[in-house]
Protein backbone atom coordinates (compact mmCIF):
# COMPACT_ATOMS: atom_id res chain seq x y z
CA UNK A 1 0.00 0.00 0.00
CA UNK A 2 1.83 3.25 -1.22
CA UNK A 3 -0.54 5.46 0.42
CA UNK A 4 1.34 4.39 3.66
CA UNK A 5 4.79 6.08 2.25
CA UNK A 6 6.00 9.83 2.29
CA UNK A 7 8.15 8.92 -0.66
CA UNK A 8 6.37 5.91 -2.95
CA UNK A 9 9.13 6.29 -5.08
CA UNK A 10 11.08 3.95 -2.42
CA UNK A 11 8.71 1.32 -3.09
CA UNK A 12 10.35 -0.58 -6.37
CA UNK A 13 9.67 -3.92 -7.46
CA UNK A 14 12.56 -4.54 -10.38
CA UNK A 15 15.64 -5.35 -10.26
CA UNK A 16 18.58 -3.16 -10.40
CA UNK A 17 21.58 -3.96 -12.54
CA UNK A 18 24.01 -1.36 -14.12
CA UNK A 19 22.39 1.64 -12.61
CA UNK A 20 19.11 1.00 -14.34
CA UNK A 21 15.51 -0.27 -12.91
CA UNK A 22 14.91 -2.88 -14.92
CA UNK A 23 12.08 -5.97 -15.01
CA UNK A 24 14.37 -8.27 -16.05
CA UNK A 25 14.78 -10.22 -19.85
CA UNK A 26 11.86 -12.82 -18.75
CA UNK A 27 9.63 -10.48 -17.52
CA UNK A 28 8.31 -12.77 -14.72
CA UNK A 29 7.50 -11.72 -11.29
CA UNK A 30 6.58 -12.82 -7.96
CA UNK A 31 4.65 -12.01 -4.89
CA UNK A 32 5.63 -10.30 -2.00
CA UNK A 33 3.36 -11.44 0.67
CA UNK A 34 2.32 -9.19 4.00
CA UNK A 35 3.00 -11.88 6.92
CA UNK A 36 0.15 -10.60 9.08
CA UNK A 37 -2.69 -10.31 6.43
CA UNK A 38 -1.62 -12.41 3.15
CA UNK A 39 -1.90 -9.38 1.50
CA UNK A 40 0.20 -9.16 -1.64
CA UNK A 41 2.75 -5.74 -0.99
CA UNK A 42 3.87 -5.63 -4.46
CA UNK A 43 5.32 -8.04 -7.84
CA UNK A 44 8.62 -8.42 -7.50
CA UNK A 45 10.62 -8.82 -10.33
CA UNK A 46 12.50 -12.14 -11.31
CA UNK A 47 15.97 -12.45 -12.68
CA UNK A 48 16.80 -15.02 -15.33
CA UNK A 49 20.02 -16.05 -16.23
CA UNK A 50 21.22 -13.66 -18.78
CA UNK A 51 20.17 -10.95 -15.92
CA UNK A 52 22.69 -11.89 -13.19
CA UNK A 53 25.46 -12.43 -15.65
CA UNK A 54 24.53 -9.14 -16.67
CA UNK A 55 24.67 -8.03 -13.03
CA UNK A 56 27.96 -9.17 -12.64
CA UNK A 57 29.44 -8.21 -15.84
CA UNK A 58 28.03 -4.85 -14.78
CA UNK A 59 29.83 -4.76 -11.32
CA UNK A 60 33.19 -5.96 -13.14
CA UNK A 61 33.31 -3.25 -15.38
CA UNK A 62 32.54 -0.58 -12.61
CA UNK A 63 35.14 -2.30 -10.21
CA UNK A 64 38.16 -0.09 -11.23
CA UNK A 65 36.64 3.03 -11.69
CA UNK A 66 35.19 2.37 -7.74
CA UNK A 67 38.25 1.17 -6.51
CA UNK A 68 40.27 4.22 -7.98
CA UNK A 69 37.91 6.93 -6.11
CA UNK A 70 39.82 8.34 -3.20
CA UNK A 71 38.83 6.68 0.48
CA UNK A 72 37.39 10.03 1.67
CA UNK A 73 35.48 10.81 -1.52
CA UNK A 74 34.15 7.13 -1.43
CA UNK A 75 33.21 7.64 2.30
CA UNK A 76 31.34 11.59 1.47
CA UNK A 77 29.32 8.92 -0.55
CA UNK A 78 29.06 6.62 2.24
CA UNK A 79 28.31 9.17 4.26
CA UNK A 80 25.15 10.48 1.82
CA UNK A 81 23.82 6.80 1.66
CA UNK A 82 23.86 6.77 5.45
CA UNK A 83 21.64 10.16 6.13
CA UNK A 84 19.32 9.44 3.36
CA UNK A 85 18.27 5.74 4.99
CA UNK A 86 17.94 7.72 8.56
CA UNK A 87 16.21 10.70 6.61
CA UNK A 88 13.74 7.71 5.34
CA UNK A 89 13.81 5.41 8.14
CA UNK A 90 10.10 5.74 8.62
CA UNK A 91 9.21 4.61 4.80
CA UNK A 92 12.04 1.84 4.93
CA UNK A 93 10.47 0.57 8.57
CA UNK A 94 6.85 0.89 6.54
CA UNK A 95 8.28 -1.66 3.62
CA UNK A 96 10.35 -4.06 5.80
CA UNK A 97 6.73 -4.35 8.32
CA UNK A 98 5.25 -5.20 4.96
CA UNK A 99 6.81 -7.36 3.55
CA UNK A 100 8.25 -9.36 6.79
CA UNK A 101 6.38 -8.23 9.70
CA UNK A 102 7.91 -7.30 12.63
CA UNK A 103 6.97 -4.42 14.46
CA UNK A 104 6.88 -1.10 13.26
CA UNK A 105 9.26 -0.06 16.10
CA UNK A 106 11.55 -2.99 15.41
CA UNK A 107 11.58 -2.46 11.98
CA UNK A 108 12.82 1.47 12.72
CA UNK A 109 15.27 0.30 15.15
CA UNK A 110 16.72 -2.38 12.01
CA UNK A 111 16.86 0.58 10.09
CA UNK A 112 19.04 2.85 12.01
CA UNK A 113 21.29 -0.04 13.15
CA UNK A 114 21.84 -1.28 9.57
CA UNK A 115 22.38 2.71 9.12
CA UNK A 116 24.73 2.88 11.50
CA UNK A 117 27.18 -0.37 9.77
CA UNK A 118 26.98 2.58 6.73
CA UNK A 119 28.11 5.40 8.96
CA UNK A 120 30.81 3.67 10.52
CA UNK A 121 32.15 2.24 7.54
CA UNK A 122 32.31 5.51 5.81
CA UNK A 123 34.05 6.49 8.29
CA UNK A 124 36.78 3.40 8.02
CA UNK A 125 37.24 3.58 4.35
CA UNK A 126 39.52 6.43 5.22
CA UNK A 127 41.60 4.07 7.56
CA UNK A 128 42.18 0.76 5.48
CA UNK A 129 45.90 1.28 6.53
CA UNK A 130 48.93 -0.95 5.72
CA UNK A 131 51.98 -1.64 6.90
CA UNK A 132 55.86 -0.29 6.36
CA UNK A 133 58.20 -2.93 7.04
CA UNK A 134 61.37 -2.68 8.14
CA UNK A 135 63.63 -3.83 5.46
CA UNK A 136 66.11 -7.03 5.44
CA UNK A 137 68.57 -5.49 3.06
CA UNK A 138 70.14 -2.17 1.83
CA UNK A 139 68.38 -0.20 -1.30
CA UNK A 140 65.10 -2.63 -0.70
CA UNK A 141 61.53 -1.62 0.75
CA UNK A 142 59.20 -3.66 1.88
CA UNK A 143 55.45 -2.65 2.00
CA UNK A 144 51.82 -4.25 2.81
CA UNK A 145 48.84 -2.18 1.29
CA UNK A 146 45.08 -3.03 1.35
CA UNK A 147 43.62 -3.20 -1.87
CA UNK A 148 39.69 -3.90 -2.61
CA UNK A 149 39.16 -7.64 -3.00
CA UNK A 150 37.03 -6.71 -6.79
CA UNK A 151 33.13 -7.75 -7.41
CA UNK A 152 31.48 -8.91 -4.13
CA UNK A 153 28.61 -10.48 -3.77
CA UNK A 154 25.82 -11.06 -0.47
CA UNK A 155 23.14 -13.27 -0.61
CA UNK A 156 20.78 -12.65 3.12
CA UNK A 157 18.27 -13.42 4.72
CA UNK A 158 14.09 -12.39 5.22
CA UNK A 159 14.90 -12.26 9.26
CA UNK A 160 16.70 -8.89 9.00
CA UNK A 161 16.37 -7.62 5.31
CA UNK A 162 17.83 -4.58 5.85
CA UNK A 163 20.51 -4.41 7.87
CA UNK A 164 22.21 -7.67 7.05
CA UNK A 165 22.69 -6.23 3.67
CA UNK A 166 23.75 -2.80 4.71
CA UNK A 167 25.84 -4.61 7.61
CA UNK A 168 27.81 -6.34 4.42
CA UNK A 169 27.38 -3.78 1.99
CA UNK A 170 28.73 -0.64 3.80
CA UNK A 171 32.02 -2.79 4.72
CA UNK A 172 32.55 -3.91 0.41
CA UNK A 173 31.74 -0.04 -1.10
CA UNK A 174 34.04 1.62 1.89
CA UNK A 175 36.82 -0.80 0.94
CA UNK A 176 36.36 0.20 -3.02
CA UNK A 177 34.62 -2.97 -3.80
CA UNK A 178 31.03 -3.17 -5.98
CA UNK A 179 28.41 -5.35 -4.67
CA UNK A 180 25.61 -7.55 -5.92
CA UNK A 181 22.78 -8.36 -3.68
CA UNK A 182 20.65 -11.09 -3.79
CA UNK A 183 18.20 -10.61 -0.94
CA UNK A 184 15.88 -13.23 0.55
CA UNK A 185 12.88 -13.53 -1.94
CA UNK A 186 10.57 -13.35 0.71
CA UNK A 187 11.51 -9.77 1.10
CA UNK A 188 13.36 -8.16 -1.69
CA UNK A 189 11.77 -4.24 -1.59
CA UNK A 190 14.03 -3.72 1.51
CA UNK A 191 16.67 -3.98 -1.13
CA UNK A 192 15.88 -2.24 -3.86
CA UNK A 193 14.67 0.17 -1.45
CA UNK A 194 18.29 0.89 -0.60
CA UNK A 195 19.31 0.64 -3.58
CA UNK A 196 17.15 3.32 -4.78
CA UNK A 197 18.49 5.82 -1.81
CA UNK A 198 22.23 4.82 -3.14
CA UNK A 199 21.05 6.19 -6.49
CA UNK A 200 20.35 9.07 -4.83
CA UNK A 201 23.42 9.32 -2.92
CA UNK A 202 25.48 9.40 -5.83
CA UNK A 203 26.90 5.50 -5.83
CA UNK A 204 28.28 4.86 -9.34
CA UNK A 205 26.20 3.03 -11.80
CA UNK A 206 27.75 -0.57 -11.80
CA UNK A 207 28.77 -0.52 -7.98
CA UNK A 208 25.36 -1.90 -6.48
CA UNK A 209 23.46 -3.85 -7.69
CA UNK A 210 20.36 -6.22 -7.26
CA UNK A 211 19.00 -9.46 -8.28
CA UNK A 212 16.15 -11.22 -6.87
CA UNK A 213 14.82 -14.68 -8.03
CA UNK A 214 15.22 -18.18 -7.99
CA UNK A 215 18.12 -18.68 -5.35
CA UNK A 216 19.46 -22.06 -6.74
CA UNK A 217 20.18 -20.18 -10.36
CA UNK A 218 21.46 -17.22 -8.70
CA UNK A 219 24.00 -18.71 -6.36
CA UNK A 220 25.12 -20.35 -8.71
CA UNK A 221 26.22 -17.93 -11.01
CA UNK A 222 27.81 -15.77 -7.97
CA UNK A 223 29.94 -18.61 -6.96
CA UNK A 224 31.00 -19.86 -10.06
CA UNK A 225 31.34 -16.55 -12.18
CA UNK A 226 35.48 -15.80 -11.96
CA UNK A 227 34.49 -11.96 -11.60
CA UNK A 228 33.08 -12.38 -8.77
CA UNK A 229 36.00 -12.29 -5.12
CA UNK A 230 33.83 -12.13 -2.55
CA UNK A 231 31.06 -13.81 -1.13
CA UNK A 232 29.19 -12.89 2.24
CA UNK A 233 26.27 -14.74 2.85
CA UNK A 234 24.07 -15.01 5.58
CA UNK A 235 21.47 -17.80 6.34
CA UNK A 236 20.82 -21.27 7.14
CA UNK A 237 24.03 -23.57 7.99
CA UNK A 238 22.85 -26.07 5.13
CA UNK A 239 22.58 -23.41 2.48
CA UNK A 240 26.15 -21.59 3.56
CA UNK A 241 28.00 -25.35 3.47
CA UNK A 242 26.49 -25.68 -0.31
CA UNK A 243 27.76 -21.85 -1.15
CA UNK A 244 31.23 -22.77 0.37
CA UNK A 245 31.79 -25.84 -1.27
CA UNK A 246 30.63 -23.95 -4.54
CA UNK A 247 32.96 -21.22 -3.94
CA UNK A 248 35.79 -23.30 -3.68
CA UNK A 249 35.71 -23.89 -7.45
CA UNK A 250 36.87 -19.97 -7.98
CA UNK A 251 38.76 -19.93 -4.31
CA UNK A 252 36.45 -16.79 -3.88
CA UNK A 253 37.00 -15.08 -0.40
CA UNK A 254 33.53 -16.35 1.72
CA UNK A 255 32.16 -14.94 4.69
CA UNK A 256 29.33 -16.89 5.93
CA UNK A 257 27.04 -15.81 9.33
CA UNK A 258 25.33 -19.35 9.81
CA UNK A 259 22.95 -21.12 11.98
CA UNK A 260 23.44 -20.65 15.94
CA UNK A 261 22.04 -22.39 19.23
CA UNK A 262 22.40 -19.76 21.15
CA UNK A 263 22.73 -21.15 25.83
CA UNK A 264 21.92 -18.34 27.73
CA UNK A 265 22.75 -19.25 31.27
CA UNK A 266 21.70 -17.68 34.26
CA UNK A 267 23.48 -18.56 37.43
CA UNK A 268 22.44 -18.24 41.38
CA UNK A 269 24.27 -15.03 41.72
CA UNK A 270 22.63 -13.26 38.89
CA UNK A 271 20.79 -10.21 38.92
CA UNK A 272 17.54 -12.26 38.23
CA UNK A 273 16.00 -8.81 36.87
CA UNK A 274 18.57 -8.27 34.35
CA UNK A 275 18.17 -12.06 33.52
CA UNK A 276 14.57 -11.89 33.19
CA UNK A 277 15.40 -8.68 31.24
CA UNK A 278 18.35 -9.91 28.88
CA UNK A 279 16.30 -13.48 28.45
CA UNK A 280 13.15 -11.80 26.98
CA UNK A 281 15.08 -9.02 24.81
CA UNK A 282 17.13 -12.19 23.34
CA UNK A 283 14.74 -14.65 22.69
CA UNK A 284 11.68 -12.56 21.69
CA UNK A 285 12.85 -9.96 19.38
CA UNK A 286 11.81 -10.52 15.99
CA UNK A 287 9.25 -13.03 17.09
CA UNK A 288 12.24 -15.34 17.91
CA UNK A 289 13.82 -15.10 14.44
CA UNK A 290 17.52 -13.97 14.65
CA UNK A 291 20.42 -16.06 14.58
CA UNK A 292 21.57 -14.95 18.13
CA UNK A 293 17.55 -15.45 19.99
CA UNK A 294 18.21 -17.52 23.14
CA UNK A 295 17.86 -20.95 21.87
CA UNK A 296 18.58 -22.68 25.73
CA UNK A 297 17.99 -20.96 28.87
CA UNK A 298 19.80 -23.38 31.34
CA UNK A 299 18.89 -21.84 35.09
CA UNK A 300 21.05 -22.75 37.98
CA UNK A 301 18.91 -24.41 40.41
CA UNK A 302 19.06 -22.55 43.37
CA UNK A 303 17.51 -19.28 41.12
CA UNK A 304 15.75 -21.88 38.95
CA UNK A 305 12.34 -21.21 40.12
CA UNK A 306 12.11 -17.62 41.17
CA UNK A 307 13.37 -16.85 37.57
CA UNK A 308 10.99 -19.16 35.97
CA UNK A 309 7.90 -17.25 37.33
CA UNK A 310 9.43 -14.22 36.71
CA UNK A 311 10.06 -14.94 33.19
CA UNK A 312 6.47 -16.27 33.04
CA UNK A 313 5.13 -12.79 34.02
CA UNK A 314 7.38 -11.26 31.29
CA UNK A 315 5.90 -13.93 28.57
CA UNK A 316 2.19 -13.93 29.27
CA UNK A 317 2.34 -9.64 29.06
CA UNK A 318 3.85 -9.79 25.29
CA UNK A 319 1.20 -8.30 22.95
CA UNK A 320 1.14 -10.26 19.42
CA UNK A 321 -0.04 -8.06 17.03
CA UNK A 322 0.08 -6.76 13.55
CA UNK A 323 3.31 -5.27 13.03
CA UNK A 324 1.71 -1.94 12.24
CA UNK A 325 -0.98 -2.19 15.18
CA UNK A 326 0.20 0.54 18.05
CA UNK A 327 1.91 -1.52 20.80
CA UNK A 328 2.49 -4.74 19.02
CA UNK A 329 5.64 -6.49 20.68
CA UNK A 330 5.61 -9.74 18.51
CA UNK A 331 4.56 -10.04 14.85
CA UNK A 332 3.63 -12.90 12.90
CA UNK A 333 6.02 -15.69 12.16
CA UNK A 334 7.40 -15.27 8.45
CA UNK A 335 5.71 -18.73 6.95
CA UNK A 336 3.71 -21.41 7.36
CA UNK A 337 6.97 -24.08 7.30
CA UNK A 338 7.93 -21.74 10.50
CA UNK A 339 4.97 -22.54 12.47
CA UNK A 340 5.53 -25.92 11.72
CA UNK A 341 8.76 -26.24 13.11
CA UNK A 342 8.05 -24.51 16.03
CA UNK A 343 5.19 -27.08 16.65
CA UNK A 344 7.19 -29.87 16.38
CA UNK A 345 9.87 -28.29 18.69
CA UNK A 346 7.01 -27.89 21.09
CA UNK A 347 5.23 -31.54 20.42
CA UNK A 348 8.95 -33.60 20.61
CA UNK A 349 9.91 -31.62 23.76
CA UNK A 350 6.22 -32.04 25.65
CA UNK A 351 6.04 -35.73 24.38
CA UNK A 352 9.68 -35.93 26.32
CA UNK A 353 8.31 -34.85 28.89
CA UNK A 354 8.66 -30.96 29.37
CA UNK A 355 6.01 -28.41 30.56
CA UNK A 356 4.32 -26.00 29.14
CA UNK A 357 4.06 -22.94 31.32
CA UNK A 358 2.92 -20.31 29.00
CA UNK A 359 1.65 -20.29 25.94
CA UNK A 360 2.50 -23.51 23.69
CA UNK A 361 0.35 -22.90 20.64
CA UNK A 362 -0.99 -21.05 17.40
CA UNK A 363 -2.60 -17.38 18.73
CA UNK A 364 -6.22 -16.50 18.09
CA UNK A 365 -5.17 -13.85 15.58
CA UNK A 366 -4.71 -17.00 12.89
CA UNK A 367 -2.13 -17.18 10.13
CA UNK A 368 1.16 -17.54 11.56
CA UNK A 369 0.92 -15.28 14.57
CA UNK A 370 2.03 -17.98 17.31
CA UNK A 371 1.89 -17.80 21.75
CA UNK A 372 4.57 -16.34 23.19
CA UNK A 373 5.30 -19.64 24.61
CA UNK A 374 7.72 -20.40 28.17
CA UNK A 375 8.60 -24.76 28.65
CA UNK A 376 10.21 -25.81 31.82
CA UNK A 377 11.69 -29.28 32.47
CA UNK A 378 13.29 -29.24 29.17
CA UNK A 379 16.24 -31.12 28.72
CA UNK A 380 19.64 -31.52 26.49
CA UNK A 381 18.70 -34.02 24.05
CA UNK A 382 15.28 -32.91 22.85
CA UNK A 383 15.53 -31.57 19.32
CA UNK A 384 14.10 -28.01 20.93
CA UNK A 385 17.56 -27.96 22.46
CA UNK A 386 19.78 -29.17 19.02
CA UNK A 387 17.84 -27.72 16.50
CA UNK A 388 17.76 -23.64 15.92
CA UNK A 389 13.56 -23.26 17.08
CA UNK A 390 14.06 -20.02 15.20
CA UNK A 391 10.38 -19.00 17.08
CA UNK A 392 9.01 -17.09 20.11
CA UNK A 393 9.72 -20.40 22.87
CA UNK A 394 11.57 -19.93 25.43
CA UNK A 395 13.14 -23.42 26.88
CA UNK A 396 13.97 -23.88 30.25
CA UNK A 397 16.80 -26.59 31.24
CA UNK A 398 17.71 -27.10 35.01
CA UNK A 399 21.26 -27.78 35.87
CA UNK A 400 23.34 -27.67 39.00
CA UNK A 401 27.27 -26.64 38.34
CA UNK A 402 29.48 -24.07 36.70
CA UNK A 403 31.20 -26.97 34.93
CA UNK A 404 27.89 -28.92 33.65
CA UNK A 405 26.31 -25.35 32.31
CA UNK A 406 29.50 -24.88 30.24
CA UNK A 407 29.34 -28.32 28.95
CA UNK A 408 25.46 -28.53 28.13
CA UNK A 409 25.99 -24.59 26.09
CA UNK A 410 28.98 -25.95 24.09
CA UNK A 411 27.79 -29.51 23.32
CA UNK A 412 26.49 -28.15 20.17
CA UNK A 413 28.08 -27.80 16.35
CA UNK A 414 26.83 -24.53 16.62
CA UNK A 415 28.87 -21.31 18.11
CA UNK A 416 27.83 -17.78 17.53
CA UNK A 417 26.65 -15.99 20.18
CA UNK A 418 25.94 -17.10 24.16
CA UNK A 419 24.74 -15.51 26.99
CA UNK A 420 25.10 -15.54 31.01
CA UNK A 421 24.10 -13.70 34.17
CA UNK A 422 26.21 -13.47 36.69
CA UNK A 423 27.78 -11.01 39.33
CA UNK A 424 31.02 -13.18 40.55
CA UNK A 425 34.14 -11.81 38.77
CA UNK A 426 35.80 -14.93 38.24
CA UNK A 427 32.54 -16.60 37.23
CA UNK A 428 33.06 -13.58 34.40
CA UNK A 429 36.22 -14.46 33.13
CA UNK A 430 36.14 -18.27 33.25
CA UNK A 431 32.90 -18.82 31.96
CA UNK A 432 33.85 -16.00 28.82
CA UNK A 433 36.45 -17.95 28.46
CA UNK A 434 35.12 -21.25 28.13
CA UNK A 435 32.48 -20.63 25.90
CA UNK A 436 32.93 -21.87 22.66
CA UNK A 437 31.04 -18.98 21.00
CA UNK A 438 32.02 -16.01 18.54
CA UNK A 439 29.83 -13.01 20.38
CA UNK A 440 29.46 -13.79 24.34
CA UNK A 441 26.81 -11.85 26.04
CA UNK A 442 27.73 -11.09 29.96
CA UNK A 443 24.58 -9.68 31.68
CA UNK A 444 23.07 -8.31 28.96
CA UNK A 445 21.12 -10.12 26.00
CA UNK A 446 21.35 -6.96 23.40
CA UNK A 447 24.95 -7.34 21.99
CA UNK A 448 24.63 -5.71 18.46
CA UNK A 449 27.23 -2.73 17.41
CA UNK A 450 28.69 -1.94 13.62
CA UNK A 451 32.09 -1.35 16.14
CA UNK A 452 31.90 -4.42 17.18
CA UNK A 453 33.13 -7.94 15.41
CA UNK A 454 30.07 -10.22 15.05
CA UNK A 455 30.66 -13.67 13.65
CA UNK A 456 30.30 -17.03 14.70
CA UNK A 457 32.87 -20.12 15.10
CA UNK A 458 32.49 -24.19 14.77
CA UNK A 459 29.77 -24.36 12.43
CA UNK A 460 28.06 -21.11 12.48
CA UNK A 461 30.74 -19.29 10.11
CA UNK A 462 33.47 -17.71 8.79
CA UNK A 463 34.88 -14.34 9.00
CA UNK A 464 33.36 -10.99 11.23
CA UNK A 465 31.06 -7.91 9.89
CA UNK A 466 31.67 -5.00 11.73
CA UNK A 467 34.37 -3.27 13.86
CA UNK A 468 37.77 -2.48 11.42
CA UNK A 469 38.09 -6.80 10.60
CA UNK A 470 34.64 -6.52 8.86
CA UNK A 471 36.81 -4.80 6.21
CA UNK A 472 39.24 -7.51 5.74
CA UNK A 473 36.67 -9.68 3.82
CA UNK A 474 36.75 -6.62 1.30
CA UNK A 475 40.46 -7.10 0.87
CA UNK A 476 43.79 -8.71 -0.20
CA UNK A 477 46.80 -7.39 1.25
CA UNK A 478 49.51 -7.01 -1.12
CA UNK A 479 52.88 -7.31 -0.03
CA UNK A 480 55.39 -4.77 -2.26
CA UNK A 481 58.78 -5.42 -2.50
CA UNK A 482 60.37 -2.63 -4.20
CA UNK A 483 64.06 -3.15 -4.58
CA UNK A 484 66.91 -1.02 -6.65
CA UNK A 485 66.48 1.72 -4.61
P1 LIG B 1 16.28 -19.26 5.82
O1 LIG B 1 15.97 -20.55 6.46
O2 LIG B 1 16.58 -18.15 6.76
O3 LIG B 1 15.36 -18.87 4.71
P2 LIG B 1 18.22 -19.83 3.79
O4 LIG B 1 19.64 -20.19 3.99
O5 LIG B 1 17.35 -20.79 3.08
O6 LIG B 1 17.71 -19.51 5.23
O7 LIG B 1 18.09 -18.43 3.06
C1 LIG B 1 19.02 -17.39 3.18
C2 LIG B 1 19.31 -16.83 1.80
O8 LIG B 1 19.89 -17.86 1.02
C3 LIG B 1 18.07 -16.36 1.05
O9 LIG B 1 18.41 -15.21 0.31
C4 LIG B 1 17.81 -17.52 0.12
O10 LIG B 1 17.13 -17.14 -1.05
C5 LIG B 1 19.20 -17.95 -0.21
N1 LIG B 1 19.32 -19.32 -0.74
C6 LIG B 1 18.59 -20.40 -0.42
N2 LIG B 1 19.02 -21.48 -1.13
C7 LIG B 1 20.05 -21.05 -1.89
C8 LIG B 1 20.93 -21.68 -2.85
N3 LIG B 1 20.83 -22.97 -3.15
N4 LIG B 1 21.88 -20.92 -3.43
C9 LIG B 1 21.99 -19.60 -3.12
N5 LIG B 1 21.21 -18.98 -2.25
C10 LIG B 1 20.25 -19.67 -1.64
Amino acid sequence: DRTRLRDPGLLREDLFIDGEWTPGSAGERADVLDPATGAVVARMAAANEADVVRAVEAAKAAAPGWARVTAPERARILRRWYELIVANADDLATILTAEQGKPLAEARGEILYGAGFVEWYAEEAKRTYGDVIPTNAAGRRLLAVRQPVGVSASITPWNFPSAMILRKAGPALAAGCPMIIKPAEETPLSATALAELGVRAGIPAGVLGVVSGEPAMIGEILTSHPAVRALSFTGSTEVGKLLMAQSARTVKKVALELGGNAPLIVFDDADLDAAVAGAMASKFRNAGQTCVCANRILVQSGVHDAFVDRLRVAVEALKVGNGFEEGSEQGPLISPAAVAKVERHIGDAVGAGATVLAGGGRHELGRTFFQPTLLTGVRPDMLISREETFGPVAPVIAFDTEDEAIAIANDTPFGLAAYFFTTDLGRTWRVGEALEFGVVGVNTGLISYEGAPFGGVKESGLGREGSRHGIDEFTELKYLCVDGV
